[in-house]
Order: C-alpha cells, then sequence, then structure tokens
C-alpha cells in the first residue's frame, strides 16, 4: 500500500500543472492516468493569452508554442467579417500533447510520481485519508485526493457540448490571424474555427450539441477543405462551476470542476489558475491544518472569475438562442463600431467585460436594446452592473 500527501486523479493539464505545484512545495504526490501515453489523445486547440503563458508560468519555447498571433477575424453567416486586434495581449497556440508532458517531466523533477495504464475505479474518505482503488487491484492512500478526470466527469450534461477538431490542409485564409466562425448551419450555439499553424496546416474545429461530425463535414466543405488527420471528438464544459470545489478532503479542479469559460470552453486559463490555488492551498492546509480549504482555495477561484463568469453564461444563453437573422444584425452592427478602431487591446480571457468596456456600457445596453428588446436588455443591466 502506498502513502501520498496527495493523489491526482487525471494526467491531462491541470491535474499535472496541480502536481508540478504541489512537487515544487515538496509534498509527496502520485499522478494516475488512465491511457497509455500522457498528452492522449490530442484534442484541445491549446489557444491561450500572453497573459496565461504568464501567469501559468509555460515558457514560450518552440516545443511549445505552434504558432502566434495578434489578430482574429470573425464571420456571419454570409460573410461579413471584422477582425479585433490583441497586440497587448498576444494569442499562443500550443501544442497541447507537448505541454502535459512538459508538465509531467516538471513535476517528475521535483519527485512526483507519474503513472500511466492507471485508473482509479472508486475512492472513499474517512477521517483521517482517501484511500483510492486503482485498476482494481492496487489502493493508494493520501490525505487529500484531487479529482482532475476532465469533461467526462463534469456532473451536468446540459452544460457540455460536443467539440470535434483535426488537422486539416487549407487554402485562402490569411494565415496570419486566426478564423472564427458564426453560423447555425454550422456550430449551431456555438461557433467553428480555423487556427493556423502554417501556411498550409490549420486546427479546424468546431462544437455543437448535436452530430459534430456531421457538421465538421459541412464545415469542411464549405472551406474548401478535402483533407484531414487526427480527427478527434471531445466534450466541451461551458456550464461553469456547479458542485463544490471541496467536499472535504476531495477537490475538484479543471473540467471535471466546470473552471472553464462559459462563452468558449477554454479551460487552460481558469482551470490552471484553479490548480495554481489548490496546491497552494493544500500546502498551507498541511502546514497549518486550522486553515479551511473552502476560504484559501474554493472562494478565492470564484472571486477571481465570479463576474466574468456571469456575463459570459448570460452571452452563451443568447447565443444559444439566437438564429442567423440575429448574428448578421450584430455583425453589421459590430463592423460599424469597430471601423476606426484597428487596435483595441481586448483581454482575451476576460474578453466579455473588456468588450463592454471598450465600448461603454450605454452603447452595449442600447445595443442590446435593438437588438434583442427590453426583457434581455433589463437582465444584462443588472448583470453589468451589480
Ligand atoms: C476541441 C477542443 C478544443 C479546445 N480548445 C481549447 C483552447 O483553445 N483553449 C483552452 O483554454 N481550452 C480549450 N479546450 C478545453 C481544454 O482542452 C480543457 O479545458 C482542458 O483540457 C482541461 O484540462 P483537465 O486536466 O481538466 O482535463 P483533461 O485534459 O481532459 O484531463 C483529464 C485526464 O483525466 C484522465 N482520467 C479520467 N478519468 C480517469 C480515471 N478514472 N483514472 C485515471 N485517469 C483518468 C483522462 O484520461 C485525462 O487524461 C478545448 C477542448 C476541446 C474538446
Amino acid at each position: 500500500m502506498d502513502k501520498f500527501d496527495v493523489t491526482i486523479i487525471g494526467g491531462g493539464f491541470s491535474g499535472l500543472l496541480c502536481a508540478k505545484e504541489l512537487s515544487a512545495r515538496n509534498l509527496s504526490v502520485k499522478v494516475i492516468e488512465e491511457h497509455n501515453e500522457i498528452g492522449y489523445p490530442n484534442k484541445c486547440s491549446g489557444v491561450i493569452s500572453l497573459k496565461t503563458m504568464q501567469s501559468l508560468n509555460i515558457p514560450i519555447s518552440k516545443n511549445l508554442v505552434e504558432n502566434r498571433f495578434s489578430k482574429i477575424v470573425f464571420y456571419s453567416p454570409s460573410g461579413i467579417n471584422f477582425s479585433l486586434d490583441f497586440k497587448g495581449n498576444e494569442i499562443f497556440v500550443l501544442n497541447r500533447y507537448n505541454l502535459d508532458n512538459y508538465l509531467a517531466e516538471e513535476a517528475i523533477k521535483n519527485g512526483a510520481e507519474v503513472s500511466i495504464l492507471s485508473k482509479a475505479t472508486s475512492f472513499l474518505q474517512n477521517d483521517i485519508n482517501v484511500k483510492i482503488k486503482v485498476n482494481d487491484n492496487q489502493t493508494l492512500t493520501s490525505s487529500y485526493l484531487v479529482d482532475a478526470r476532465g469533461a467526462n466527469y463534469y456532473g451536468d450534461k446540459m452544460g457540455l457540448y460536443n467539440g470535434v477538431q483535426a488537422y486539416a490542409f487549407y487554402k485562402d485564409f490569411d494565415s496570419e490571424a486566426i478564423h472564427v466562425f458564426f453560423d447555425k448551419t454550422i456550430a449551431p450555439g456555438f461557433f467553428a474555427w480555423l487556427i493556423p499553424i502554417n501556411e498550409n496546416l490549420a486546427k479546424v474545429g468546431l462544437a455543437s450539441k448535436l452530430n459534430s461530425f456531421e457538421f465538421i463535414k459541412t464545415f469542411f466543405k464549405r472551406l474548401g477543405i478535402k483533407n484531414y488527420i487526427k480527427i478527434n471528438f471531445s466534450p466541451i464544459v461551458v456550464g461553469g462551476v456547479k458542485g463544490n470545489l471541496v467536499r472535504d478532503k476531495i477537490l475538484f479542479v479543471g473540467d471535471s470542476a466546470g473552471q472553464t469559460k462559459p462563452t468558449t470552453g477554454g479551460g487552460i486559463y481558469f482551470g490552471g489558475m484553479g490548480s495554481i490555488l489548490l496546491a497552494k492551498a493544500i500546502y498551507n492546509k498541511i502546514l497549518n491544518p486550522s486553515i479551511s480549504l473552502v476560504e484559501e482555495y474554493e472562494k478565492k477561484w470564484i472571486l477571481n472569475f465570479y463576474k466574468e463568469i456571469k456575463l459570459m453564461k448570460f452571452a452563451r444563453n443568447m447565443l444559444e438562442n439566437m438564429d442567423n437573422n440575429v448574428i448578421e444584425r450584430l455583425f453589421s452592427i459590430a463592423k460599424d463600431v469597430l471601423s476606426n478602431n484597428t487596435s483595441l487591446n481586448i483581454d482575451y480571457d476576460l474578453h466579455i467585460s473588456s468588450i463592454i468596456k471598450y465600448i461603454g456600457v450605454k452603447n452595449i445596453l442600447k445595443i442590446s436594446g435593438n437588438v434583442f428588446g427590453n426583457t434581455i436588455t433589463t437582465i444584462l443591466k443588472s448583470l453589468i452592473t451589480k
């Protein structure tokens, strides 16, 4: 029987970042990953901002960074488009397979154990510790258990989208921008993307509540894409945090905890910040048992993102209910509003607050009133001003 300060179920991004942070503080850490390889399957686009790279201490290295951009172009169903400039906070596209392996190596260098082909089949806490059954034939004992099992273990099916992404050979798009497409016939309730890796190859994907494979075939056709490789289907979490992040000695982080952006499902920033806060909180708790993990982890994480998540959930709800005519109207307005501004300095991570700040509360409410009517605008006003 093995005993650790912390056992982490899930050797994905959040679990491994948490392991790196915990082991850097000299705690004994075991990560168990059910797959036979760390970083596999590589399902994620890996798009994050410079601010996220810095906040999470991810090095800007050739091995991790596949491409970098300062521009995102948005397209309406009819092809109206406008671009946002992220010059102040560049956007990086990371290789998620390499990123997860980098984090695993760092954690191992610090003394953590990372085991592959190890599936947690059950776990149970008592007054003293947590016991975890692995592959039904091994028992681990630890003071704390971190549940970082990912989107498949997010409790609310309604808060999940079916994501799909492939590496595809593209042409006719600017290789120096990320391209994002809003169209109910391609990605109902969500959006589709083309993220160039170089002048020929791009990560191309979308999400929907329905059969994403049918939608991606239509999307490929529309983009003129004939050849693609490494297609992957994985859930994307957009429902936000639902339950408690701290359940005594069992702590939740990353996608299984709902720590993603409800607008895009992006989880590297929110989940990564969760991992860092959680590692600090466990360390402090082990040093000083009288402190509360709820105060040190759960409340701090929620306080960081509460307002942005409320606005993102509102935006998500609107997007899910918008038809293509409304999308076209919003694009026409956005094009007008943005026509004189090439450099906006939008915060990629807290994008809704940042856009409201840029356009101004009064103007946002006016646009909302014109497009969505009074009831929705009153709700929006209360969310912005609360
Ligand atoms: C198509 C797509 C594109 C995305 N693009 C972006 C993006 O551009 N930017 C961004 O920020 N986010 C993006 N995301 C979201 C991002 O990938 C997730 O938020 C992130 O991977 C969450 O990390 P995690 O560690 O919580 O979960 P995961 O990375 O899913 O890791 C969970 C791990 O737990 C393991 N596991 C599960 N159960 C067990 C068990 N019982 N025993 C042992 N191991 C177990 C799994 O095998 C897995 O390795 C995207 C997601 C998808 C699907």
